[in-house]
């Protein structure tokens, strides 16, 4: 889901920076980095994927810092973690974007987002009923693309990827 691009960057991270600071933590290059490189993009990012494009881009970074940093940024509402059926999370950013849902071909992998009010007004009275106030959401459907041949193209561009 895209949004305003830097008006929400600066938000975000002068929301970080209060966050850290109300935690007494260190807001350091490297932890804004991760920030800034997920509201840069605009597609779900694994822990890994995040760490080699940071270092790509010369950012001295441990893989150890990404994690806990995504483990702050979830904390403070500005990342959803969400799972697409791999064995690792995937991250994005959440802040300004509007809840969404992903549906899933498992067969093939391919993402699309969703968004209804009505499934937002949902979940908020869901929380409300159960004593909470509603943060973030993030949902998962899984099912296979009704176009059989289109999802078996994917597929086969899948494994040339991976060859
Ligand atoms: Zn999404
Ligand atoms: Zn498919």
């Amino acid at each position: 889901m895209s949004n305003k691009g830097g008006d929400t960057t600066a938000k975000v991270e002068s929301l970080f920076k209060t966050f850290m600071k109300e935690e007494r933590l260190r807001c350091t290059r490297e932890r804004l980095s991760v920030l800034r490189e997920i509201y840069r993009s605009n597609t779900h990012l694994d822990a890994d994927e995040l760490f080699v494009r940071l270092r790509e881009k010369g950012v001295a970074i441990s893989r150890a810092t990404v994690y806990h940093t995504l483990d702050l940024l979830f904390r403070y509402n500005l990342v959803t973690k969400i799972d697409l059926g791999h064995k690792h999370t995937h991250y994005e950013k959440s802040w300004g974007v509007a809840n969404h849902l992903h549906i899933i071909c498992l067969k093939c992998g391919k993402v699309s987002e969703a968004t209804s009010s009505e499934l937002g007004g949902m979940m908020e009275k869901l929380c409300r009923e159960h004593g909470y106030s509603l943060g973030s959401f993030s949902l998962q459907l899984f099912g296979e693309c009704i176009d059989k041949e289109a999802c078996a193209r994917q597929v086969k561009e899948k494994c040339k990827e991976n060859a």
